[in-house]
Parts: C-alpha cells; structure tokens; sequence
C-alpha cells in the first residue's frame, strides 16, 4: 500500500479534490505547505503530509474522506492541533484540517450553544460570555474544542457543570463511509456514548452543540504561588481540603518554576515554586470563603487568586504555552495522595528537567464523579486526584531528559495509581491500554466495527476494529 505522492496522487486527482471543496488543497511545493505541517507540539513538525486539506464545511469534510478512502491515504484530523502524541499530523497521508470550521452560535434562551468542529476554548468562551454564560473548556484558550471533548474535557467548571463531554448534547458526524449523521441522546445513541470519551475513532465531527450555564463575567480565581519548601504542606492541605470543597470550586496544584512574570517578584523568577490555582464557578462574593485555608497554609509569594473576569482565567496561561513548543506530557488517576506519593512528588519537583516541567494534581469529584460509569466512554470517574506530567522545552536536545522525568513522575504514583489515566494526557500514542477498562474498551471495539470496520481514523488513541 503505496502513500507517497507518486504514482498514487496524479496532479488530476488533486486538482479533482480542489474543484470540489470549498477549501484549500495545499501539497508539498504550494504557498503554505510549511505553515500547514506545523501543529501546537513542536516535537511533530517534522511530518510532511502528501496533502493538507482545510475544510470550510462538512462537504468538504466528506470528499476528503472519501479522497483519503480512494487513495488508501492515512487520516489525521486536525481540530485545534493540540494533540501531545502528535496525532493531528502524519508522514505522507492526508491532513483533514478542520480549521477553518471555528464558527460559533449562541442560543441563550435554550442554553446551547453550536461549535464547528475546528473551534478553539478562546472561540467559545468569547461568544457564551457575551451571554454571562460558559461550558467546560480547557486551561489553554488556544486547545481546540474538539480532541478536547471527544476525549473528555477537563477544565476549570467540571466539578459544577461536569466534563467538557459531559454538556455535550449533540454532534454532527462525517462517519468513515461518508455519511454524515447526528448522535444525541435520541439518535444514533450508542455513537454519542462513544463521542463522549472515546477520542476521534468514529469519525469527524462537523458540529458540537453543548450545553452552557450562567458563568461570570466575573468569577473568583487564579493562582497563589508559594516556595517550593512548602510544596508538601500544601499538598497536604489540598488532599484535606479537596474531598469537603463545594462542586462550584475546582482547583490544582502545580509544582513549577516561577514564571518571569512581572506579577511574581523578580527574585523568584527562574526558582522552583508550589502554586495552588483555583476558580469558582459560583457567586464572586462567595469565593473567598472557598480558599481560605490556602491563604495560611505558608507565606505566599504572590497571590494572585481573586475576582478576575472568566476570560481572563480561561487565557491566563496561554503565554506559558505557545505553538511550536516540544512537549510531552504522562498522567495517571489517583486513588488518593498518600504522604509517601507527596515526598516523592516533591522529591522529582526538584529533579526537573528543566523549567517547563510541572506536576499538576487535579482535584476530581463533583458533577464528574456523580455520572454513572457508563453512561459515557469516559472510562474513569471515582478518582479523587489525576496526576499529571506536563513538560514544555524548545531544544531538541533535551527530549529524552523531559520524557524521562515525566515518566518517572508518573511512575512515582506505584499502588495510588488506579491503573487508568485520561487520554487526552499522554503523550506516547499507543495509551488505550491505560485509559481503558475492559467493559469500556468491548463496548468501543464493537462501535468501531460498526462505523469504523477498516480503521480509517486510527492517528488518535485508537480503538482497533475487531
Ligand atoms: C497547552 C495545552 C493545554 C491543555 N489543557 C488541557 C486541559 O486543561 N484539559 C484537558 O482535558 N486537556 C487539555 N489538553 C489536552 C487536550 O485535551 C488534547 O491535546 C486534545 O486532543 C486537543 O484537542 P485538539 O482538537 O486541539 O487536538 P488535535 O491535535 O487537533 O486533535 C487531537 C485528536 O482529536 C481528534 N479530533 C480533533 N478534532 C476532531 C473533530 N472535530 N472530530 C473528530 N476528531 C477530532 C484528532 O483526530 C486527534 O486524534 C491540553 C493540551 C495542550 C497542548
């Protein structure tokens, strides 16, 4: 099965596709080529796809599946291009780049609002806040609203209003045969249990509608920063703290390395910190009561956690992670943090691999955890913590050392590890194995027979077809 360029891409059959899209078709040797291979992960600009075609619209979604299944091309798809594991490239297959689909409609009287199956966080928080209203969506405005969802959405509103999967209420979905079809709770049912977790094996979706609820413009939230030797106070007090907190707060900790951020003083600019960042999905007047142990637990250096508008929190640390950085992240569901796995963690923390390597502990629970287990693909719901590994460097050079300080990070989680970590957090491509139960996985192969029997959409955490 040939997917170079030639004999299989005569010039015709391209210049067919581009007669029939909307979009653009750009191949190597176009204006834009370069621009097109480049996705959010720097480690995968190195791919060089035959073909990249950015759709304006479902049709065009279609023929460039149906272009793809003709020529026997690898599909990746592309949403917001920020997959870790580098899905939404590829060598020598065809780039289904949804990125100019970012169109978004608010209806505020129904509460939902429609999202193109290209959207970024940053597109749908400015529309919804428009309207005082949000959904679950990412820590990074610029992650794109569709491997977000379709692998479960964890963000600031979860613990109140559930995963970015969770609001979803229906898609719109280009299938591996082409057709495009709705899942709801009403309508091809058992594929909107599987768009709900199950990351993008089933096929494109064109159009998200969500769910929205009343949010801000003013929320309580942002980050206190703290020295690193109170990383383990903190983490002690957080594992307190965590299971009594109200659903309207979600918080983390980070252990890091401050910022040279001009909000944090200059001499702790490039030193190892501990950061306690929250945000409150509730009344602004409220939040203070929410957080306020975290305000004695040590001296902060800075605290910055207070009124700020929902925008603000939803963008505040998109400068930390620009496009084109190398990246790599691991994660794994806790069963608890136990004072061992807090040693160690603050033990690596001062082992990092350089300055972009943090240790997030999420807190879970709350709408997430009160989804029944299958009712969703999500695989995983109990888990009060997810550990998570988040790497960022720009030399080449430092690969392995970022890699290998994330997995040992991970790898210090031992028995607290439940076995399952959330997909959409890992950074090797072959992660089912972690993020699925056997219950889950059964149920996902059999979906991925019926609508995806030869594999046509395998770059993502793949569910292989029976
Ligand atoms: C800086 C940064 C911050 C992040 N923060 C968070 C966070 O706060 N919470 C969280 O849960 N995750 C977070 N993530 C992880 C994020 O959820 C995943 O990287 C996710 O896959 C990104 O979606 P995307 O559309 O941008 O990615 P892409 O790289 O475009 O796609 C990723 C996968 O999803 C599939 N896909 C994308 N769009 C569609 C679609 N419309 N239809 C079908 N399949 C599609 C692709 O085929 C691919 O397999 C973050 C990632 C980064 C890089």
């Amino acid at each position: 099965m040939s997917q170079t360029l030639e004999p299989v891409l005569g010039e015709a059959t391209i210049q067919e596709l581009r007669e029939a899209v909307r979009g653009e078709v750009i191949t190597p040797g176009d204006d834009g080529y370069a621009e097109a291979c480049l996705v959010w992960n720097g480690m995968h600009d190195d791919k060089r796809p035959a073909l990249v075609v950015r759709c304006a619209g479902p049709a065009d979604v279609i023929a460039a599946v149906g272009f793809a299944r003709s020529k026997d091309l690898t599909v990746a798809v592309r949403g917001g291009g920020h997959s870790i594991a580098g899905f939404s490239t590829v060598d020598d297959g065809i780039v289904i780049d949804l990125g100019p689909m970012r169109n978004v409609r608010v209806d505020p009287e129904a509460l939902r609002v429609y999202v193109g199956g290209g959207a970024v966080w940053g597109d749908v928080d400015h529309e919804t806040q428009a309207h005082g209203l949000a959904t679950t969506g990412g820590l990074v405005s610029t992650t794109g609203v569709g491997g977000f969802t379709l692998g479960g959405g964890i963000g600031w509103l979860m613990r109140r209003h559930g995963l970015a999967c969770d609001n979803l209420v229906g898609a719109d979905v280009v299938t591996a045969s082409g057709r495009l079809v709705h899942a709801s709770e009403t309508e091809n049912t058992e594929l909107f249990w599987g768009l709900r977790g199950g990351g993008g094996n089933f096929g494109i979706v064109t159009q998200f509608e969500f769910a929205v609820h009343p949010v801000g413009p003013m929320v309580y939230a942002g980050p206190i920063f703290y020295p690193a030797d109170a990383s383990a106070e903190l983490l002690r007090a957080f594992r307190a703290w965590a299971p009594e907190a109200p659903d309207e707060i979600t918080a983390l900790v980070n252990l890091t390395t401050a910022p040279p951020l001009p909000v944090i003083p200059e001499e702790w600019h490039g030193k190892k910190v501990a950061a306690f960042v929250a945000a409150s999905a509730g009344e602004v007047e409220g939040g203070e009561s929410l957080v306020r142990e975290f305000r004695t637990v040590a001296k902060p250096i800075a605290d910055l956690l207070g009124p700020m508008p929902y925008g603000v929190i939803q963008s505040l640390l998109d400068p930390l992670w620009p496009k084109g950085i190398h990246s790599y992240f691991k994660s794994t569901n806790l069963t608890g943090l136990d004072d061992g796995l807090i040693d160690a963690l603050c033990e690596r923390h001062l082992a990092a691999a350089g300055p972009q390597c943090e240790i997030h502990v999420h807190q879970m629970g709350g709408a997430v955890g009160r989804v029944p287990a299958d009712a969703t693909a999500f695989p995983e719901r109990s888990m009060p913590f997810v550990l998570n590994a988040v790497t960022g460097w720009h030399d080449p050079e430092e690969t392995d050392a970022h890699v290998a300080w994330a997995r040992a990070v991970v790898a210090a989680a031992g028995d607290a590890a439940t076995g399952r970590g959330y997909s959409n957090f890992q950074g090797d491509e072959d992660a089912v194995g972690v993020s699925y139960g056997p219950d889950t996985y059964g149920r996902l192969v059999a979906l991925k027979d019926e609508y995806d029997p030869t594999n046509v959409f395998r770059r993502n955490q793949n569910i292989r077809p029976s």
